[in-house]
């Protein structure tokens, strides 16, 4: 494992990798950004253009193309990431949320879980959500109170809530930490089942209204005594924090894609506008101090996409990135933020006439700041490496 300092090197892209990139700028072009404002709009979640991204292995990025899967490197996903979230944020942030569930139960399930869910899911027969966060247990997911208890003839029956949690209200498969052995703790103490939607006692809420990303579909569930046979129980028990944390961590360097993505076509956007939109006689884009600012907000971009493609490195050589993936989602979170609240202003009175594009970045990019644990919680992880304390 070593340090987080060692990743020097980027590896280079196959020609395979390039091809999909360049495939998920063009999709990202011609079907998802035409539709984005209008799902936008209507909160609506397209069922056949996230199947669409399955059939091309895009959930299963990871995996090897004999199973179905992309065959991907870390630093190649991050990069199709990257591109689709130029078109819209929801529909790929599912697709995420695809890859970690499909990624949990090839890494940790029994050749029976995996024959019976991985094709299903490759192919986006099957949609799925991964189930941690709770209404009382959000940075500190480990303090969760759903239970699981264990039952005579191998079965466990789970209570409790669970809340925000992408995909759940369209899921077939829910990947969900509940808490079986109490007095084990965090660390042994919380396990993970496979949930199933027709499931008697589970309760699956509808779409929450959202501020950003909103062709993501987002809602909460509920247990009430729902009776489960070991066959869905997913990994060694006890083992369902390490899983958890090992989804959210990967998950982290990905948000540095998505937010060079949303970030770059905002800044081009508004380039194009300054070029356009003329004040005191002149476009304003000939105005230094503009440039000026679009100059800062591109170094920011940048040096997102370093540390990005940096962590994502570590990753494909089986570094530590721990420490990078935070670090990776605290910079990309404040940067895009920034960049697209630049990015707007610069609009002027038109930003603050809805729907525009600009805007609708705007309240997208805010979820950086809170999906996959928020940006103080990255501080955390980073401080806590540094001084080595807990
Ligand atoms: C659109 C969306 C999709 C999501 N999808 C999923 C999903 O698919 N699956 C899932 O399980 N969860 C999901 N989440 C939940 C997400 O992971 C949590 O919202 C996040 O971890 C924060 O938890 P919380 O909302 O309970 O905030 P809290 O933990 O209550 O935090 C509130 C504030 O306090 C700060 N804070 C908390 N603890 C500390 C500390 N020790 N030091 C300093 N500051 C602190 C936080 O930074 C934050 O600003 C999703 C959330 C959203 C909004």
């Amino acid at each position: 494992m070593g340090s987080y300092f060692e990743v020097r090197m980027i590896p280079q892209l196959q020609p395979n990798e390039i091809e999909l990139i360049d495939w998920a700028d063009e999709f990202a072009q011609q079907v998802l950004a035409p539709n984005a404002q209008q799902w936008d709009e209507e909160a609506h979640f397209p069922p056949e253009v996230f199947e669409q991204l399955c059939q091309r292995g895009l959930a299963a990025m990871l995996l090897p193309s004999d199973n179905g899967g992309a065959d991907l490197s870390y630093v190649a996903s991050v990069q199709i990431f990257e591109r689709l979230v130029r078109g819209d944020l929801g529909v790929p942030f599912a697709l995420l949320l695809q890859n970690n569930t499909l990624r949990s139960i090839w890494l940790h399930g029994t050749s029976e879980q995996k024959e019976r869910w991985v094709p299903r899911l490759v192919d986006g027969s099957l949609i799925g959500a991964y189930v941690i966060t709770e209404p009382d247990a959000g940075s500190d997911a480990g303090s969760m109170k759903s239970t699981a208890v264990s039952l005579a003839g191998d079965q466990w029956k789970l209570n409790g809530q669970k809340w925000l949690l992408s995909n759940s209200p369209v899921a077939d498969l829910f990947v969900t930490s509940v808490v079986t052995q109490l007095e084990n703790g965090e660390a042994g103490g919380i396990s993970t089942f496979v949930l199933e939607r027709d499931m008697a006692g589970l309760h699956v809420g509808q779409a929450s209204e959202t501020l950003g990303a909103r062709s993501l579909p987002v809602g909460d569930l509920h247990f009430e005594d729902l009776t489960v046979d070991d066959g869905h129980r997913l990994g060694e028990i006890g083992s369902g924090m390490r899983m958890a944390l090992d989804a959210v961590n990967f998950a982290r360097v990905v948000w540095g894609g998505i937010a060079v993505g949303i970030a770059e076509a905002a800044l081009e956007e508004i380039i194009e506008f300054l070029k356009e939109r003329e004040q005191f006689g002149r476009a304003i884009a000939d105005f230094q101090a503009v440039q000026f600012q679009l100059a800062d907000l591109a170094c920011k971009i940048e040096a997102v996409r370093s540390l990005t493609y940096r962590a994502a490195a570590a990753i494909d050589l089986g570094s530590r990135y721990i420490e990078l993936g935070a670090m990776c989602k605290k910079m990309a979170g404040e940067m895009v933020v920034e960049v697209t609240s630049a990015c707007h202003e610069l609009l002027g009175g038109r930003g603050y006439l809805v729907p525009h594009s600009l805007e609708r970045r705007m309240r997208d990019a805010r979820l950086a700041l809170v999906a996959d644990g928020t940006t103080n919680i990255q501080r955390l992880v980073i401080a806590r490496s540094l001084v080595g304390r807990r």
